[in-house]
């Protein structure tokens, strides 16, 4: 029903989803205190808290600062959640990384006293740093996503971001980056002047490099970025309409450097699901969750645990949680203690492995569709038409968003719905598993209703045409889109 109270979503800022077990019972007690309970992992690897009522939004994020927690730039014009390939095992090669979170994640936050004045009744941060150092008196002309690997491991869809860093290696220190930049998702169904894009490669550059290029990348996208038309606002659209030369040489004048030319090594995605063995000796649970969500019996276990064992928390961009730490001797109490309230640690098939929902209704403003609602009813039907066809196996990588903005990710998707219109969906094939692909649009407006009909002809078709255990994307891909939207007549 219509709640009584106005309710607003508060996000939290978390580098690269890592938090101490403080700071994760912080999250958890507040959800308790002051949200509906529940606690949301996002595709950017923090924490949305929902149903906070309107009144006591100060004294939420009052109680985040007193965890050393913040909201503050993690929506807006603004640089967001800075995402990082998670590192379950304490590998000491991605370790390397959580500082380059950390300063980039640093260098972009708002410096602005404002947030400050009004949450936390004027509490001052730092007089010295409110000036922007780069924004000046401006925001950008909308969000912007920076993310940072090592080159070849693409659990964070590196090519979806505005700007991503993947990392390279000599005698196991990061030597360099190579910069990736003109990513991004969203898209206004039927508009063809906006669309979704993936990331350009720029070339590499020393690690010396890093906030330079990052400066300079920024202010391209503040100086070029469209700030007549929100839609037409990210970075890839300057690139898309300047050319990539114009803004390589642009971003190398302001960095002073010169890209260099290396050659990528093939990129693959690194499940951090279930048990892994830690270079410490100790033991990481990576935890499936649906569309992120920790309520009841799944939260309630996290916390325990957390406490328990005093555990670290990471989040992942496929909204999963990982429990980080647990002692040799405390892993098979671990496993009891789950199997004893029923939750399985494991995804119930490879299909709910990486799939992704957007919040979309009843939360998010800007839903046409529903998407975390019914995405276990979606993954029940598309396990059971992909047992049909023997296709289990192949389960594609599917994500649903509730509109075109494309939250989760739906067009880097091996499959993806769309929402259109109320109960219709615009369906997308085409991604490929290592995220380097962009999915295509097949079919428009397909209703919740005609989806079991449209998926039989779907896997049908990929099970007669397909090569051996070809993938769906792939499959989608070298059929090419026109063969595709002949072979598909569905009904619309
Ligand atoms: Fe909201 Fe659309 Fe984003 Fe889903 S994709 S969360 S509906 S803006």
């Amino acid at each position: 029903g219509t709640p009584k109270h106005p309710v607003l979503m508060a996000r939290g800022r978390i580098p690269g989803g890592r938090l101490e077990a403080a700071q994760y019972l912080a999250w958890d007690h507040i959800a308790n205190t002051f949200g509906d309970g529940s606690l949301r992992i996002t595709t950017r690897q923090s924490l949305e808290l929902h149903g906070v009522v309107k009144g006591e939004a100060k004294a939420t994020l009052k109680a985040l600062r007193a965890a050393l927690q913040t909201t503050q730039g993690a929506c807006g014009d603004v640089v967001r959640n800075v995402t990082q390939t998670p590192n379950p095992c304490g590998r000491a090669d991605l370790a390397q990384l959580d500082d380059v979170a950390r300063q980039l994640s640093e260098r972009f936050r708002a410096y602005s006293n404002a947030y400050a004045e009004v949450w936390l009744d004027g509490e001052k941060v730092d007089e010295a740093t409110e000036k922007e150092p780069l924004l000046g008196d401006a925001y950008l002309p909308r969000k912007f996503k920076i993310s940072v690997t090592l080159a070849g491991e693409n659990a964070v869809d590196v090519y979806t971001n505005d700007l991503a860093f993947a990392a390279t290696l000599k005698a196991g220190r990061i030597d360099g980056y190579f910069v990736l930049a003109g990513g991004g998702m969203g898209m206004t169904h039927n508009d063809p002047t906006t669309f979704p894009r993936l990331a350009d490669l720029l070339g590499w550059v020393p690690a010396e490099a890093l906030l330079p290029v990052a400066d300079a990348v920024v202010g391209v996208h503040r100086d070029h970025g469209n700030r007549g038309d929100r839609r037409r606002a990210r970075l890839k659209y300057v690139i898309h309409q300047r050319g990539l030369d114009w803004f390589r040489a642009e971003v190398e004048t302001r960095a002073g450097l010169v890209f260099l030319d290396r050659d990528l090594p093939p990129w693959r995605t690194t499940s951090t699901l279930g048990w892994l063995p830690r270079v410490d000796g100790t033991w990481a649970l990576g935890l499936h969750t649906l569309s992120g969500r920790l309520a009841g019996p799944l939260k309630a276990a996290l916390r325990e645990l957390v406490d328990r064992h005093w555990l670290a928390v990471q989040f992942t961009p496929d909204q999963d949680a990982i429990l980080v730490g647990i002692p040799e001797a405390a892993k098979a109490e671990v496993d009891a203690y789950f199997k004893a309230r029923g939750l399985d640690i494991h995804s119930p098939a490879p299909l709910f492995d990486r799939a992704l929902a957007c919040v979309a209704l009843p939360l998010c403003g800007l839903a046409i569709t529903e998407a975390e609602r019914v995405l276990p009813e979606l993954l029940a039907l598309i396990q059971s038409r992909l047992e049909a066809h023997g296709l289990a196996d192949r389960a594609p990588v599917f994500r649903v968003a509730g509109c075109a903005n494309g939250c989760s990710r739906p067009y880097a998707a091996e499959f993806a719905l769309v929402g259109q219109t109320p109960g219709k969906y615009a369906v997308y094939l085409g991604g490929n598993v290592e995220g380097t692909r962009l999915a295509q649009e097949v079919v428009q407006k397909v209703p919740t209703e005609a989806l079991e009909p449209f998926l039989d002809q779907l896997f049908s078709l990929w099970k007669a045409a397909s090569e051996p255990d070809e993938r769906l994307g792939d499959f989608a891909a070298r059929l090419g889109l026109d063969t595709l939207k002949q072979q598909l007549e569905v009904i619309q």
